[in-house]
């Protein structure tokens, strides 16, 4: 098995040989027929999220542990079966739901995995997909994808699930007004796609990369809106007619959390789902007076999943740009999307 793996924090990843593992007890053991490349990967490999003011949370103190094989966004092709693992055969091809937790637990047992405070997500602490295998603990993790090609459905399992819960928190006025969606890189692109698919009234765009806009707008988002100009705020209110009902962040920075609360109409939401990091300080009594809300979301739960590949089935796979490279390149792939060169989501295919 040929895995790259975070060996120390800050370097590039390195590839390991190791023999294939065998599955026991519930275990599947999948061929990587995709494997999606996500910004958190680069946190990942840095070590560290950034919590603004000079202030680190290190992922390797939070359970993290050296070598790990990245790769969260995983298509395979099961290749063996543990003997207790039922559903699920030789041959089929599945989309993993890498946000697993201990399974246990009362927050697991109402089926919040990905909320678990033991958690057991693939790709970070569990081996991920960056590797030509990857084995999964239990076969309610794996999803039917259909006749989805492996690359277009891989980026579901990350990018697809987080914006899909995000925009679940919107509520009611998902269908009536419009959302205002920060960020379009992959993952913005993939939101603005599955607000369509539910049903969203209309969705404007923010991005600071012109590029990054017109990929926006190429990808239905009403307006595009860039959110470096010093009346962004200004602008964002004028095109939602008094303010936002609903801001979600997928950037995650100081400066769009700040822009995100000052686009807010009363009784508005920020929904902050991006891990760019920063901090940010806030005057308290708008939060009653204006009656606002902050709210953070993590991934998705595994009824989320089930949902969202409902709904690609039912309306079709989200059209965000997809370029496929071998499980080699993954160095490189990770230097283009630091970079910001990355336009919707680069795919590694390690089984290709
Ligand atoms: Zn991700
Ligand atoms: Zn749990």
């Amino acid at each position: 098995m040929r895995s790259f793996q975070v060996c120390t924090c800050g370097q590039p990843l390195q590839l390991s040989t190791q023999p294939t593992p065998k599955p026991t007890g519930t275990e599947v053991l999948l061929k990587v027929l995709a494997a999606g490349v996500c910004h958190s990967d680069l946190h990942l490999s840095d070590g560290y999220f950034d919590l603004g003011g000079g202030k680190r949370l290190s992922i390797v103190e939070r359970g993290m542990k050296l070598p790990v094989t990245l790769g969260h966004e995983n298509v395979g092709e099961v290749v063996s079966v543990g003997p207790w693992a039922k559903g699920v055969a030789v041959g089929d091809r599945r989309l993993v739901h890498p946000w697993m937790g201990c399974g246990e637990c009362g927050v697991c047992q109402r089926g919040e995995e990905q909320l678990c405070l033991k958690p057991r997500s693939l790709g970070v602490f569990l081996p991920g997909g960056y590797s030509d295998h990857v084995m999964v603990p239990h076969p309610r993790y794996l999803f039917d994808i259909g006749d989805m090609p492996p690359e277009r459905a891989a980026p579901l399992a990350c990018s697809g699930v987080t914006t899909y819960s995000a925009l679940k928190k919107v509520g009611p006025t998902l269908t009536t007004d419009p959302v205002v969606i920060i960020g379009a890189g992959g993952l913005g692109l993939m939101c603005i796609a599955l607000h369509k698919a539910m049903g969203g009234h209309s969705a404007i765009a923010v991005d600071i990369d012109p590029g990054k806009r017109q990929a926006a707008l190429k990808a239905g988002a009403m307006m595009a809106i860039d959110g470096a100009a010093t009346d962004a705020a200004a602008q964002i209110v004028a095109a939602t007619k008094g303010g936002a009902w609903a801001v979600i962040d997928l950037v995650g920075s100081s400066a769009t959390a700040r822009l995100g609360l000052d686009s807010l109409i009363k009784g508005g939401k920020l929904i902050v789902v991006g891990l760019y990091g920063g901090d940010i300080t806030v005057s308290l009594p708008p939060f009653p007076m204006r009656a606002i809300a902050l709210q953070g979301y993590y991934t998705g739960s595994l009824n989320d999943m089930a949902e969202l590949i409902e709904l690609v089935k039912r309306t079709g796979l989200p059209p965000v740009p997809v370029a496929t490279r071998p499980l080699d390149d993954v160095n490189a792939v990770l230097g283009d999307l630091r970079a910001g060169k990355v336009i919707g989501r680069v795919v590694l295919t390690p089984a290709g």
